[in-house]
């Protein structure tokens, strides 16, 4: 168990103390492990709130560099990081906030080969992809290796989130079994504006983070839907499928 230094006391205090964290809480974030693949519109507040809350170790994975084009939305990075590698601002602009924090960075695209490797050390998967191949890819890894993720897409002016508990609840696929026919060619093609990751990139953290300290009610089996332009949230109830081709056959003991 990681004791709680003084500057801890004080960095955290005001989220020590809510009666839900605690001391006892702030240790179980400080050990945690959580990846979050994708740096940029999604991938920025929700890491930015974690490593604000002390997850003590934040995984980074995104192949890309800086464009003038991501800050609009990119909270993580700046106009002095052009060209640079989105997981080196990333992980520059989180240890300026906070250096309890370890950050480890894969400056890679996932694929099927390394998903596995990358993703079994954490506690926690984020998903913060722009595209629905890597998200199928993320969800059915996540599902084989049991480990909780947070999914969230966005466009325009709204978005969704999802958590996905393997064994437990519904999956990805569960919603859409298979990904849906591409609008665009280019995921840049697609609008959106930044409050829209803001918002849906935070709940992605508050969720990871209630996961984490195992508290309160999390969106397992709920779709929440995000409308910034009427600004309303609606739920969508998930049931687990059957015929799910990923965990239609899985059970709560894994069988
Ligand atoms: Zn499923």
């Amino acid at each position: 168990m990681i004791e709680l230094t003084d500057d801890h006391l004080k960095r955290y205090s005001r989220q020590i103390m809510i009666s839900q964290i605690g001391q006892a809480g702030q240790q179980k974030l400080l050990q945690s492990k959580v990846l979050i693949i994708g740096s940029g519109g999604l991938g920025s507040p929700a890491a930015y709130y974690m490593a604000a809350a002390g997850v003590g170790e934040i995984g980074l994975v995104d192949y890309d560099q800086v464009d003038i084009s991501n800050l609009q939305r990119q909270i993580l990075h700046n106009t002095k990081r052009l060209g640079m590698l989105k997981v080196e601002s990333a992980k520059q602009t989180l240890k300026d906030l906070n250096p309890d924090v370890r950050v480890n960075t894969y400056p890679i695209r996932v694929s099927k080969e390394n998903a596995e490797e990358i993703i079994s050390p954490y506690d926690i998967i984020v998903d913060a992809v722009d595209n629905y191949a890597t998200r199928y890819l993320v969800n059915d890894i996540c599902v084989r290796l049991k480990k909780p993720l947070v999914v969230a897409g966005v466009t325009n002016f709204g978005g969704l989130v999802m958590v996905v508990l393997p064994g437990q609840g519904p999956c990805y696929r569960c919603v859409l079994p298979e990904p849906p026919k591409p609008r665009y060619k280019n995921p840049s093609e697609l609008g959106v504006i930044g409050t829209a990751s803001g918002i849906i990139g935070t709940i992605e953290a508050m969720e990871t983070i209630k996961l984490l300290l195992g508290v309160g009610e999390n969106l397992a089996g709920r779709l929440l839907v995000f409308d910034g332009l009427g600004m309303y949230f609606q739920e969508i109830k998930v049931e687990r499928k059957s015929t799910c081709p990923v965990c239609g056959n899985i059970t709560a003991n894994g069988t």
